[in-house]
């Protein structure tokens, strides 16, 4: 059985990144076990329509990969898919891929320093590291509604988006209203005879604006030297020093963001009942913060409808609203999102002394620097434990792990060591540290979210990119237990 040094599982924006830094060093022998027929992750499985990124493209790419060609602020989903797979062309990742490989299980062998690592289909894989790419949001949620079992009409959830179905001239029920279904709402809601949005709670919206580049700004873009990694620059500025102030509680930056929030809303919206109605009670930057266009402008449409009562259950037809009435549904589709925890749901992964990592997660998913976790030698995470953003491109945080986790393969390769584990006092220092401040952010200020497992945030990082970025730079041995 050939034997990787490498084995990235997952080809989406985190598993492209670490191949290209890994090749960069000259480490070849590698391999990516991909799902799928194509990389891409999350950009590959999310093609409802309307979908497109909520961060502007000239920040959400690889900062060593600026592109001028984006043809709008915001780019579409395959926009973005294409150019995740242009990088992997450009960077010759394709002859390291095997598709169709879905791991299931990871079992790391003490004595040999190896990871085992098995597919669905039955092939077998061995490495020295094993890298998790495969992404926070991936397993929708769909929720337990009363007598769901029995309605008969086409249901489905926006992650696997059925084309197949034509919406045109139908009755459709959305369930849900967040970051994936306000980009689709505003499309259906074109097609579809009558379209009603069951929301449990309102979001903080602002615009974005989204419109094409004028050819002058392409040409700036393509010709001026630096004017790329300038716009670049103020995007992430806006999102260190507006939004993560705004997730750090400060009130004026909130204020601001409510006041943009409310316009955005008012501009469409008149009737003092659905303002109301649309208006969150949570505060901003505890769940996502999202942009729109077009989201509010929808909602006035005159064939689309805001249900705020809930869902009492499913019929045969339709759905029956908790304030009583029954509506028939052609279609219903679920824009509920996605299973977040536990972490690492479909793979069983065992460490040292047998142990599985939902044991040693029983309380939340934890690991220093979102990338390492005891016990689990030589297996490295990207967007793992809380590594997620609520206010800038999560494509900076991967180009940390990415930088990182190859420096310390680089490092472990010149001084001839085979196996390294985190120190448990090192994980739980800083793990103490990235609760503590976790618990004074906007993050902790509801019960429940995605970024939550059972009370504790697991999902979302505690400070800014420029510090992630900082405590990543240079790896440090001195972090972990040498094991051979
Ligand atoms: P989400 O943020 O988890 O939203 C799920 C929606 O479904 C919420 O409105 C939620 O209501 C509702 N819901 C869940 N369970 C329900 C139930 N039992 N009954 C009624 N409503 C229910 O999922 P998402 O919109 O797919 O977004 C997930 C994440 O994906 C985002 O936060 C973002 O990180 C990422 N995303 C990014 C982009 C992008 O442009 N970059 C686009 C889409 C998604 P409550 O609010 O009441 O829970």
């Amino acid at each position: 059985m050939q034997q990787y040094k490498v084995i990235i599982v997952g080809t989406g924006f985190a598993g492209i990144c670490l191949g290209i830094k890994l090749k960069e060093l000259g480490i070849n022998n590698l391999l990516f076990l991909e799902k799928a027929e194509e990389v891409g992750g999350t950009w590959r499985e999310n093609i409802y329509p309307g979908a497109e990124c909520d961060v502007p493209s000239a920040l959400y790419s690889y900062s060593f990969e600026q592109n001028s060609n984006w043809s709008c602020k915001w780019a579409n989903q395959s926009e973005i898919h294409e150019y995740q797979i242009n990088m992997a062309k450009k960077y010759a990742l394709y002859e390291h891929i095997q598709f169709s490989q879905n791991v299931v299980k990871a079992i790391y062998d003490e004595e040999l320093h190896l990871w085992q690592i098995d597919t669905s289909t039955g092939e077998r894989y061995l490495c020295q590291h094993f890298v998790s790419a495969i992404g926070q949001l991936h397993y929708p949620s769909i929720p337990a509604f009363n007598n769901d079992h029995l309605y008969k009409g086409d249901l489905f959830h926006s992650a696997r988006w059925n084309s197949d179905i034509d919406l045109n001239g139908k009755e459709v029920a959305v369930i849900g209203n967040a970051a994936s279904a306000l980009q689709f709402i505003p499309e259906i809601a074109k097609q579809v005879k009558q379209l009603t949005v069951f929301q449990r709670s309102p979001n903080w919206i602002i615009a974005k604006p989204n419109r094409s580049y004028w050819p002058w700004e392409k040409w700036l873009l393509e010709n001026v030297p630096f004017f790329m990694s300038l716009k670049r620059l103020a995007l992430w500025l806006r999102g260190e020093w507006v939004l993560l102030p705004a997730i750090r509680k400060n009130p004026l930056a909130r204020w601001v963001l409510k006041n943009m929030c409310l316009w955005n809303m008012k501009k469409y919206i008149n009737d003092p009942e659905l303002v109301n109605k649309l208006t969150p009670d949570y505060p901003m930057g505890a769940k996502r913060i999202l942009f729109s266009d077009n989201y509010y402008e929808t909602l006035a449409r005159d064939n689309v409808s805001l249900d705020t009562s809930g869902v009492e259950s499913f019929t045969e037809e339709g759905i029956k609203s908790k304030d009583g009435e029954v509506n028939k549904f052609d279609a219903i589709i679920y824009g509920t999102g996605f299973k977040t925890n536990p972490f690492f749901a479909s793979i069983h992964i065992q460490g040292l002394d047998g142990l599985s990592i939902r044991d040693s997660w029983e309380d939340g998913a934890q690991a220093y620097l979102g990338v390492s976790t005891k016990g689990f030698p030589n297996l490295h995470m990207m967007y793992g434990p809380n590594t997620n953003l609520g206010h800038n491109s999560i494509i900076i945080m991967l180009e940390a792990q990415a930088r990182y986790i190859a420096q310390c393969i680089e490092n472990m390769e010149q001084a001839g060591i085979s196996a390294i584990s985190v120190k448990p006092e090192v994980e739980a220092t800083y793990n103490e540290e990235i609760q503590a401040r976790l618990n004074n952010m906007a993050f902790s200020e509801i019960d429940q979210s995605w970024y939550m497992d059972r009370g504790r945030i697991t999902q979302n990082w505690a400070g800014s990119t420029s510090e992630y970025m900082r405590r990543l730079r240079h790896f440090d041995l001195s972090a972990y237990q040498v094991l051979g």
